[in-house]
Parts: C-alpha cells; structure tokens; sequence
C-alpha cells in the first residue's frame, strides 16, 4: 500500500520486529494487541524548509505534511491545528523564581474542541486511502467526537464505542454528527476490547491511538507548533495530561523529528500529569516498576484510565526526555480550571486543565528556574463538560429587583 509519506518503517515496542509501512495490520502479530508499533521515517528523505512561505499559509496541521504518514492533504474541510499559544499572564506563578515564562497551548480551539482532532485528521486521512467502509472508536468521550466531526465531514461512517457514564455533551456532539453510538456498561476498557473485535471481524478501520501507530504522529504536530511559535526554540518544559499516554508520547515524537531534522538541538524535558484519584503510570514510573490498573475516581473522564495503554511509548518517551511524572489532585484541576478562566479566558474541561495545574504544582514546589520557558497544553474545551466545571464555581444569586442587583454589586 502506498500513502505513507517519508513513513520507513514500523518498530513493535515490545520485540522491536520492524516491519514495512502498510504490511502489520495495526500491531506486531508476534506480540499481540501489547505490540504496539512506532512509525519511523527515513529523515534524509524529509523535505521540510521550516521557514518556507508557502508552507506557513497553510494554518492547520497540514503545514507538517511532509512529517506526516500521508502523500497528500486528505478533502477534509474542517481546520484542524495550528492553534494559539497564549502567554499566560503569570499573575501569582506562585514559586516561579524570577519570572519564568509560561505558555498556555489551547487546543481546545480545534474543531470538535480537543487535540484528538489531530490524530483523527490521520485516521479519516488514512481511512480514506485504504477504502475503509467504516471507521471504529473507543473512546472516553473526546476521541469519539473528534472522529465522528471529522468522519462527518469525509463522509465516513463510524460505530463508536463510549462509557455508559459519558459527559451528556461528549454525548450530544456525537449524536449531532450522526455518529452510530453504542454505550458500553463495564465503561472504557471493555469499549476498548469490543473495538478491536469489530476491527478484526469486520475490517472496519480502528481509530485507537494505543492501537493504530499512525494516530500519534497526528498528536505529534501539536510539539511541531509549539517549536515554530516560540521561533522554532524548544521550551524548556512541556506539562501534558496523561490518559492512555498517546498526546504525551505524541509530543516527544514531534520534537523528536525536529531535533533528527536539525531545526531544533535539543528536547523539552516533558513532564506527564495524572490525575491523583487515577494516577496508575505516576506510581509505576516514579517506583520504577510495572504499572498496576486502579479504580478511577476523578472528574477528569478524559484521563480516567485504569490502565493506560500506551504506558509503554509514554514511558520511553519521558525517559529519553529526561522527564518525570506527577498526580494532581480535583481540587487543583478545578483551581486550575478558574486560573485558565480568569486569567486568561480560556475554558478548559478537567482533563484539559490538568496540565497547567502540573504547571502549577512544579512552581509552588520552586522546581521552576526563572530562565525557563515551559508550556503547558489545554487539551480539550470546559463547554464539553459544564457540570464538572459548575463544581468549580460558586452558585450565582437570583433577584426579583434593582436594587437588589446594585446591592449585590456593591460587594
Ligand atoms: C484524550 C485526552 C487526554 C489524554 O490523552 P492520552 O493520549 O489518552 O494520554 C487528555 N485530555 C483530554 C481533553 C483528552 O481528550
Ligand atoms: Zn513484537
């Protein structure tokens, strides 16, 4: 099959089995559904002018064809990437010694409202190029309404896979893009498991991003964009929220490219933010041992996974990055999500906050130098899910008269 791009070829992470771009079905069939493959590119084949004209007006994600496992820009109308990078006005960076500057990445300007546009953009791309008569997802709500945006807009049909419990506005963006939505009672893993099972009996195209190599290399462009906002410099730190751990190993790879491609000379340390109430990969990375599945319990539905499936590629990733792990707990998600608002204007969901509240943390605990860039990444918009976000914010007054109003006003 032909389509790849600059793709050379796939490594299982597992037994590191290579194999050429288009012969593994998904992962490596020695090692199972665990044999997850990374894409590797043949860089002296890469044809990429980081201060060409005609590639920066292209404002999305396309600006990185050349990056990507794709000949050509996919008929797909919708604008994905090339999101804003916000200073973040810094008032009270508690702990930041002398001003260090920090950046707020809001992907939650795609749009289906998150950064798993990005891979979704590759996965319609590639669905596209292998004719597939349908595309399948789990998800926990954000993957499923970005690929059933996306699809929509291709005119792919999907069959989506979602907890029982889904935000009702993950719900409604999916019914609206006429999405066929199955809800899963056992919730994401099972979702998850069924997924594969259609792909394998159907040949439906699989839209996980543990599972289909090419969907990180969509997430990657989100660190590409980053680079060439800051004039293509590498900030020091990258705090990015951690669920399956696909963005995080997405991020690595998008820096990764830049340094292979000589535009960049050095990596971000990245830094990988859980949530504490379901925090399995902080534990097992920061005790160097094998990551045990929890319960979950978090509002953070978006990173609300027992255990994270692509722990593997995230872990590889914050080691070569030299970078480490933490767990915040709701109460600093929902700090961070009133700070993102009311400081900068940006509404993020739980998930979407998580990093910044990392952010937030590292300053507190002194841990950042006041020569230091760092962004930390808004993965996905507040309006997804306006019931966590109630819960951080108080009850608002109700009058029957003026003078009421100018009272309460007064105060
Ligand atoms: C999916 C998602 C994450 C976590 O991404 P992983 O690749 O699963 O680690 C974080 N935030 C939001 C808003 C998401 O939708
Ligand atoms: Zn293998």
């Amino acid at each position: 099959m032909r389509g790849f791009g600059a793709v050379h070829e796939l490594d299982c992470l597992l037994c590191h089995r290579r194999f050429e771009p288009g012969s593994a079905a998904y992962t490596c069939p020695d090692c199972g559904d665990e044999g997850i493959l990374d894409v590797k590119y043949d860089y002296a084949k890469i044809q990429f002018d980081p201060l060409s004209p005609r590639r920066r007006k292209e404002a999305s994600l396309w600006r990185y064809l050349p990056l990507l496992p794709l000949d050509k820009i996919p008929p797909l109308s919708l604008n994905v990437g090339w999101t804003p990078l916000y200073r973040y006005p810094g008032g009270g960076f508690e702990g930041s010694k002398g001003g260090c500057k920090l950046f707020i990445k809001d992907d939650s300007r795609n749009p289906t409202a998150s950064l798993k546009d990005r891979a979704s953009a590759i996965g319609v791309g590639r669905a596209l190029i292998e004719g597939a008569e349908r595309i399948v997802c789990a998800s926990t709500g954000n993957a499923a309404s970005s690929v059933a945006g996306l699809a929509a807009n291709a005119g792919v049909p999907t069959a989506i896979l979602v907890p029982e419990t889904i935000p009702q506005a993950k719900l409604a963006q999916l019914l609206i893009f006429g999405a066929r939505v199955i809800r899963v009672r056992q919730g994401y893993h099972e979702a998850y498991r069924m997924s594969l099972e259609l792909s394998r009996r159907f040949g439906w195209y699989n839209r996980n991003c543990a599972y289909n190599p090419y969907l990180v290399e969509g997430k990657k462009t989100v660190s590409l964009e980053i680079a060439e906002q800051l004039d293509w410099s590498a900030p020091d730190l990258v705090f990015v929220p951690l669920g399956d751990g696909c963005i995080l190993s997405g991020v690595r790879k998008g820096f990764h490219d830049l340094v292979e491609l000589g535009v960049l000379s050095r990596e971000p340390r990245l830094v990988g933010v859980q949530a504490k109430g379901c925090a399995p990969l902080v534990k097992a990375f920061l005790e160097n041992r094998e990551c045990q599945p929890c319960e979950p319990n978090t509002l953070a539905d978006s990173i609300a996974v027992p255990l994270p499936r692509n722990r593997l590629k995230a872990t590889a990733a914050l080691r070569s990055s030299k970078g480490t792990m933490l767990a915040v707990s709701d109460e600093e998600i929902l700090s961070a999500m009133r700070r993102l608002g009311r400081e900068l204007g940006v509404f993020a969901e739980p998930a979407g906050a998580t990093a910044f509240a990392g952010a937030l943390r590292w300053a507190r605990e002194g841990r950042l130098s006041g020569a230091e860039t760092a962004v930390a990444i808004v993965t996905g918009s507040g309006l997804k899910d306006v019931a966590a976000a109630l819960q951080a914010v108080e009850e608002t007054p109700v009058v029957q008269d003026f003078a009421q109003v100018v009272e309460l006003l007064a105060e």
